[in-house]
C-alpha cells in the first residue's frame, strides 16, 4: 500500500524526503510534530497511546513507502523481531541463518530452550540445504547480507520454496536498507528493520520496524503490538523520521566510502581477508595471523589505535565505527576471532583511510 498522498511513481530518494508529511493546508507545519499523548478524546479510532500516535504514523508511512508495504514501528529492532517470531505457533519450526544478528539468534535459542519453538540454524549461502530445511518450517528468517559475516542469500529461490511449503518468509533488511534491496520484489511476507541503524542513521535512537503487503498479516501484527506493548516513543519516532530524510545521501556516500576502503584494505599486509558483498556500508576484515596468535590481538590493537574511527558496537551511523565481534561471548564460534566489523560513515574517505592505515601499519607483524 502506498501512502495516499504519495504517487508510487516517485523515485525512492524523493519518497525518502516527501513521504509521511502532513497535508498542505495553510499554516500547517511541513513536518509531523511530536505528539505527546497517552490518551485521546473518546469516540475516535485511536483512543489510547499504546494503539497509535500521529508521529509514528508519519514515520510508518515513510518507511512503508520505501519498502513498498505497510509499516508498524517498534521500540527497537529486537522488539520488532520478537513480535514477528510471536507469529510462530507452539512447537513449530523456524529456519534462520546461523550468522543472523546475534540478538535474533539468542532470541531463537531462548524460545527453543523453553520449548516454544524448534530452531534450525543454516548456512544461508548453501541454498539447497536451506531449501530442504524449509520443507517443514512455519517461518523462514532471512538476513542478507548477514551480520557480521556478510553472506548473501538467494532470497528469490528460498522464498519460493518456503512459501510452497506454507512458511512465512521474513527478511531482516537492516544492512541493505530499502534503497539497495527491496525484498517485496521477491514476494517475501515480512520485512524487518533495526531502524536504529541506517534508517535513523545518527547513533542517537533505538527503533524497529516491520513491513508487510498483506492486510491480514498487518492486522495480526498490529494487534500483537497493541498487546505486547513494544511501542516506540513519539520523540524517537520523530528523530528517526528526521534521520530518514537524508537516508539516500548517507547510504550513497557511505557505500562509496566503503567501496574505496575495500580496495585499499585488500592491499594492506595486516589484513588477511576482506568480506564485502559489493554493496552497502558494512565491511568485515579479518586481521592476518601472526607468529603468536590468530590475529585477534591485532584486531584488538586496531580498535585502540585510531582517533577517527570509534570503537563501538552497532552500525549505520554517520560516523565510522568498528569492533571485534568476538569480544561478545555470544557471537558464534564460526565468526573468526580476528574479524573486525566496520560500519563506514560519511566522512571524507581520505581521512578515514589515513586513520585506518596508520593503525593497520601498527598491527603488522
Ligand atoms: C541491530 C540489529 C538488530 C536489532 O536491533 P536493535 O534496534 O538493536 O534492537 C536486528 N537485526 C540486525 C541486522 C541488526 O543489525
Amino acid at each position: 500500500m502506498e501512502p495516499s498522498t504519495q504517487p508510487s511513481s516517485l523515485r525512492p530518494s524523493t519518497r525518502a524526503v516527501h513521504a509521511g508529511r502532513p497535508d498542505r493546508t495553510p499554516d500547517s507545519p511541513l513536518n509531523e510534530p511530536i505528539t505527546m499523548a497517552s490518551t485521546y478524546v473518546a469516540g475516535g479510532t485511536t483512543e489510547y497511546g499504546r494503539y497509535g500516535n500521529p508521529t509514528w504514523t508519519a514515520l510508518e508511512e515513510a518507511i512503508g513507502s520505501l519498502e513498498g508495504g505497510r509499516c508498524l514501528t517498534f521500540a527497537s529492532g529486537l522488539a520488532a523481531v520478537s513480535t514477528v517470531l510471536d507469529l510462530v505457533g507452539a512447537g513449530q519450526k523456524v529456519v534462520a541463518p546461523r550468522h543472523s544478528y546475534n540478538g535474533t539468534v539468542m532470541q531463537l535459542a531462548d524460545l527453543e530452550s523453553r520449548g516454544r519453538i524448534v530452531a534450525e540454524l543454516v548456512d544461508i549461502t548453501d541454498t539447497d540445504a536451506v531449501v530442504s530445511a524449509c520443507a517443514d518450517a512455519a517461518l523462514v528468517w532471512l538476513e542478507s547480507p548477514t551480520n557480521p559475516a556478510l553472506e548473501v542469500a538467494d532470497i528469490a529461490t528460498i522464498t519460493a520454496a518456503a512459501q510452497e511449503a506454507g512458511a512465512y518468509v521474513v527478511v531482516d533488511n537492516t544492512f541493505a536498507t530499502p534503497l539497495l534491496q527491496t525484498p517485496f520484489d521477491h514476494d517475501v511476507d515480512i520485512v524487518v528493520h533495526s531502524a536504529t541503524k541506517f534508517l535513523a542513521g545518527h547513533s542517537d535512537v533505538l527503533m524497529g520496524a516491520v513491513c508487510t503487503r498483506d492486510d491480514e498479516l498487518y492486522d495480526v501484527l498490529k494487534s500483537r503490538r497493541d498487546l505486547l506493548g513494544a511501542i516506540p516513543g513519539a520523540f524517537e519516532a520523530w528523530l528517526t523520521l528526521r534521520g530518514l530524510r537524508t537516508l539516500h545521501l548517507r547510504v550513497e556516500r557511505a557505500q562509496a566510502n566503503a567501496q574505496e576502503l575495500v580496495t585499499r584494505l585488500r592491499e594492506h599486509p595486516a589484513v588477511g581477508e576482506v568480506r564485502y558483498p559489493g554493496f552497502g556500508a558494512i565491511v568485515s576484515v579479518v586481521l592476518a595471523p601472526s607468529d603468536t596468535n590468530q590475529g585477534e590481538l591485532a584486531a584488538d590493537l586496531l580498535t585502540r589505535k585510531t582517533s577517527l574511527w570509534v570503537h563501538a558496537t552497532s552500525l549505520g551511523g554517520v560516523e565510522s565505527t568498528f569492533e571485534r565481534r568476538r569480544r561478545w561471548k555470544t557471537e558464534p564460534a564460526t565468526i573468526p576471532d580476528a574479524l573486525v566489523r566496520m560500519s563506514v560513515g560519511i566522512e571524507d574517505v581520505e581521512d578515514l583511510w589515513d586513520d585506518l592505515r596508520q593503525a593497520l601499519d601498527g598491527c603488522v607483524g
